[in-house]
């Protein structure tokens, strides 16, 4: 290595491994966030990898958060398995360019994944997927192959129908030049988030302006409620609209025999977004995004040139070229642990969701929003309105023992805690209904 002397691999990664194991042995334990972190350290002109080491040590390590510890509830954050972290060294050590077919085994394993993970969610065997960085790129890649088919049926804009679009959404109208204004939302059912199948029919009855998108949801952010995605689906057809579900994290849901029947109706959507770094529990970042039409999405995506690969090669559906080998650690997951043991932790995060809302309702100083149909629980102080959900949320997270992030639900301020970590156990519910409860004016 050139410079100023950089280690030799066995050095470097025994020193990461030693590091790694401090962090991982001390999650449980350690702050959960901070609140605020000083500021960070420039890198240094050459300083060579051992002072580079001691300087990252100081002044860098003890100010990361452990959002994947079994105690930090904020957004829908997952953890990191111990196959999975393993995996993601390999893929670094690795270091392949899943950009195309050639001379790799990697493209195929990324295809043989997305197949085995859209049978497990009990999509269309038709459907084709990628690996993306998230969920929010997936929504791009499946709005800009929607985009496509609107734009072959018709020279009028296309309209986005949701009952509850995540922001990316909106981002992905915004990107694709749908542009945010084209989102007409639809009624949801009296006290939940999920639309109204009945307002979703009369929308798309009286409008007579061009295609349109059906943006349903599986696992609403606030709440995690499902649409009614079998009626919805009738809906698309009748109406011939495009079915776009967004089920970053609720389509873990086919992993749990008992709540499998969400989602029903998903196999007839024509195009699907699901995070693995969410509720898989593997490394950022990680998503697929799946469609019905990989014609459609490769006159989108297709980076036709002399050095580049063909059909089937990956760089023609998605927004990149070089690609990360994202699919081996959802491989290891899926063969460590199988659906079974994926759904163990979904079904569990989901139990200690309800003891969480039940515990704090019992206290009388809380009150839970729109149920808890999956691992979200959206809540508010009885009392005090905004500033008093604010006061509460910064005393909260400042504590340490856990961490949360605000949300708005039916037009009120709330707190939301998602419960998505593999390891969360009913000590750690004790721990964070304490700190919950003394945080309370
Ligand atoms: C988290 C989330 C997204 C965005 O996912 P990223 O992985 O942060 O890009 C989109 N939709 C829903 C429903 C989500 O929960």
């Amino acid at each position: 290595m050139g410079g100023q002397g950089g280690g030799s691999f066995r050095d470097a990664l025994d020193a990461a491994y030693t590091l790694a194991i401090r962090h991982l042995d001390g999650i449980g334990d350690q702050r959960v966030a901070h609140l605020p972190a000083p500021e960070a350290p420039a890198p240094p002109d050459g300083i060579g990898f051992d002072a580079a080491l001691k300087l990252a040590n100081e002044r860098i390590v003890p100010w990361i958060s452990a959002s994947p510890g079994p105690r930090y509830l904020g957004y829908v954050t997952g953890g990191v398995t111990p196959e999975a972290l393993a995996a993601d060294w390999l893929v670094s050590t690795w270091d392949q360019n899943v950009s195309n077919a050639a001379g790799s085994i990697a493209a195929d394993v990324e295809r043989r994944t997305v197949a085995a993970f859209g049978a497990a969610f009990g999509l269309a065997s038709s459907m084709h997927g990628q690996f993306v960085s998230g969920a929010t790129a997936a929504n791009l890649v499946c709005i800009a192959t929607a985009r496509e088919w609107a734009a072959r049926q018709s020279s009028a804009p296309l309209t986005v129908f949701a009952g509850s679009a995540h922001s990316s959404i909106l981002k992905a109208m915004s990107i694709t030049g749908v542009g945010r204004s084209r989102l007409r939302p639809v009624a949801t059912l009296a006290g939940r988030t999920a639309v109204d199948p009945l307002a979703l029919e009369q929308a798309l009855a009286i409008h007579s302006g061009g295609p349109a998108v059906v943006v349903a949801s599986a696992g609403e952010v606030n709440t995690g409620d499902f649409d009614d995605l079998l009626r919805v689906s009738e809906i698309c057809k009748r109406h011939r609209a495009w079915l776009h579900v967004d089920g970053a994290f609720g389509l873990f849901a086919a992993f749990d025999s008992g709540l499998r029947p969400r989602l029903d109706g998903i196999e007839h959507a024509d195009s699907v977004t699901v995070d693995l770094h969410k509720w898989l529990n593997v490394p950022y970042d990680s998503a697929i995004a799946y469609t019905a039409r990989p014609d459609l999405q490769r006159e989108v995506f297709s980076a036709s040139s002399a050095y580049l690969g063909d059909d089937p090669d990956p760089l023609h559906f998605t927004p990149e070229n070089s690609r990360r080998f994202r699919a081996f650690p959802a491989w290891m997951v899926l063969a460590t642990r199988g659906t079974r043991g994926i759904g163990e932790w979904v079904g569990a995060n989901c139990r200690l969701a309800r003891q969480f809302g039940e515990a704090i309702s019992a206290t009388g100083r809380f009150q839970v929003l729109g149920g808890i149909p999956l691992n979200i629980v959206s809540f508010t102080p009885t009392r005090g309105g905004a500033t008093a959900r604010d006061r509460f949320l910064q005393r909260l997270n400042a504590g340490g023992e856990t961490f949360m992030t605000p949300g708005q639900l039916f037009g009120q301020p709330t707190v939301r805690a998602a419960f998505s970590n593999w390891t969360t156990s009913a000590q750690d519910l004790d721990r964070i209904v304490a700190a919950v409860a003394a945080s309370v004016d």
